[in-house]
């Protein structure tokens, strides 16, 4: 086969190991690391070679009792949502300070558990860390009301305040990002927090958390328990004391999550969750670079990406052209230990993952789409899988309705702009899209006519604070990141007072 990149033991054996510590393994509640209540602990891997890095406290429904209490007292009778809000700025910002301070030991953790390439976590998503707190800095103190012209002699205020104890679940593909998403507009908006990690990466939200506190977080406003989903998750998602739930993950648990905060105290529940995002290249496309924008949009972050462009849409007149190269630029992708330069691609997240790429892609060669490269695991530790294209893709085969996961490119062919639109259109979910194309009015017409929260033309992936994300369909409910963020975390109070003696008196 004509693969070679992280084929060989010898290259298993040089492994790097990364340096840094792990110092933060016990929940923090209440501005203290404390073990879980049954004592019991659980792994975090290095998905490298699956060995464990360390111990974690395992959170239960105690554990997450301990933390909302813990939560609700700091709002109820805290500083926090009652502090001048240039103070509450002041102390996000030198959170971000600390957070660049220590970026090398934050990207070495992240990449060390979670498997992505080291130059990613340290050059993009560290900066892009540092960046969300920033933003969210700045909002700290802009955050205000409105007054209303009523009908009659009435003083209107609308006051948004902060909504009360946030319960937040986060998944394991973009552990620091997915942290900074959702604490950074909640404690701009006063907010106090529980925060469940993902039980594969509980490891840099611990060290973060750790910083806030150093910056100045009073205790109680942000705690963090680690544990798994159907305990410490469902715990946080059904108690009668968290006043707002934001989860991130899949569309299943997604529905899970409503479920439980629906049945106890209804709660309302912002939801981002997976996609079948169509990446479509029109026939006026630069061939080239439509074949590495492609390749970046699902490839990225070993194809773990919500909103990776999954189903590459490509005209039939260049479709031929196209397939070859995208099948040349997988066949050259980097694959190998996240922590050597140069690399492009690392492991997969865990033993689960790994199978279930693996199984998509024999469900693929079953449903006879064409294997043009990849298809394996590649050397015999860790979960590495090989850059894998599939052709000839039809959209009723598995590979093109689920959502993979995984390094896994289905390439389909289309002929017209209506035929694209309808096939782009025809999935449960809408997250985002891609569109490639010189033609303005085309690409006028695909931004309007996708149903889908984001819709990248002629880039993917660009993610900027203040550009809003989420999805239409069963891809999620409600926006992260931007302004519309800040809605997820303040409750809207209206106060009518009359401007003249009332009528009554
Ligand atoms: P998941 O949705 O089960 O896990 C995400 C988070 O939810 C984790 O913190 C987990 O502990 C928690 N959780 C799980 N069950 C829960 C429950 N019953 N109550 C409350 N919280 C619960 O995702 P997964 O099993 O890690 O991955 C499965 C698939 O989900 C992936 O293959 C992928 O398709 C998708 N996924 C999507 C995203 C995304 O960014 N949208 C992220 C991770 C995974």
């Amino acid at each position: 086969r004509n693969i070679n990149r992280y084929s060989t033991a010898a290259a298993v054996e040089e492994l790097i190991t990364p340096q840094v510590e792990v110092n933060y393994t016990q929940h923090l509640i209440n501005g203290q690391f404390v073990d879980a209540a049954s004592g019991k602990t659980f792994p975090a891997y290095d998905p490298r070679t699956g060995e464990v890095i360390a111990r974690l406290a395992e959170g239960d429904a105690q554990d997450i009792n301990r933390a909302v209490s813990a939560a609700r007292k700091a709002f109820d009778e805290g500083p926090w949502p009652k502090m001048p809000a240039y103070e509450r700025c002041r102390i996000l910002l030198r959170f971000a300070d600390l957070v660049e301070k220590h970026s090398n030991e934050l990207a070495a953790l992240e990449t060390w558990n979670n498997g992505k390439p080291f130059e990613q976590s340290a050059k993009s998503e560290l900066p892009m860390f540092v960046r969300l707190f920033h933003y969210y800095a700045g909002w700290a103190d802009k955050i205000h009301g409105l007054t209303v012209p009523a009908d009659g002699d009435y003083h209107v205020q609308v006051l948004h305040e902060p909504i009360g104890v946030a319960g937040q679940i986060i998944p394991w593909n973009f552990p620091l990002l997915m942290f900074a998403w959702k604490v950074g507009p909640a404690l701009a908006c006063g907010n106090t927090i529980v925060l469940k990690t993902a039980e594969q990466t509980p490891l840099t939200a611990l060290y973060v958390a750790k910083l806030l506190h150093e910056a100045g977080l009073p205790p109680g406003v942000l705690n963090v328990v680690s544990g798994y989903g159907p305990t410490a998750g469902a715990a946080l998602a059904s108690h009668m004391d968290v006043d707002k739930l934001a989860f991130t993950g899949s569309t299943e648990t997604g529905k899970t999550v409503l479920e439980l905060a629906a049945r106890s105290n209804l709660k309302p529940v912002t939801l981002e969750l997976g996609g079948k995002s169509p990446f479509i290249v029109f026939e006026d496309a630069d061939v080239d670079k439509a074949v590495e924008l492609a390749h970046f949009a699902l490839f990225f972050n070993q194809g773990q990406c919500c909103c990776a462009g999954s189903r590459t849409f490509v005209h039939e007149r260049i479709y031929d052209e196209f397939l070859e190269k995208a099948k040349a630029r997988a066949l050259r992708r980097t694959v190998g230990d996240p922590f050597k330069k140069g690399v492009e691609q690392g492991p997969q997240i865990d033993v689960e993952q790994f199978e279930k790429v693996l199984r998509y892609i024999r469900s693929g060669i079953e449903s006879k789409a064409t294997l043009e490269c990849g298809g394996h695991r590649l050397g015999s530790r860790g979960f590495f899988i090989e850059p894998t294209v599939f052709s000839n893709v039809e959209d009723d085969m598995l590979i093109a309705k689920d959502e993979i996961f995984g390094p896994v490119q289905t390439i389909l062919k289309f002929k017209d702009i209506d035929e694209v639109i309808r096939r782009a259109n025809r999935t449960t979910y809408g997250l985002a899209a891609g569109v490639f194309t010189k033609n303005v009015e085309t690409a006028n017409r695909m931004m309007r006519a996708l149903r889908v929260g984001t819709v990248w033309v002629n880039c993917f992936d660009v993610f900027d604070a203040a550009i809003p994300f989420g999805g239409y369909k069963m891809s999620g409910t409600g926006r992260e990141k931007g302004i519309y963020s800040l809605n997820n975390y303040l409750q809207i109070k209206a106060v009518v007072s009359p401007l003249n003696n009332p009528a009554w008196i």
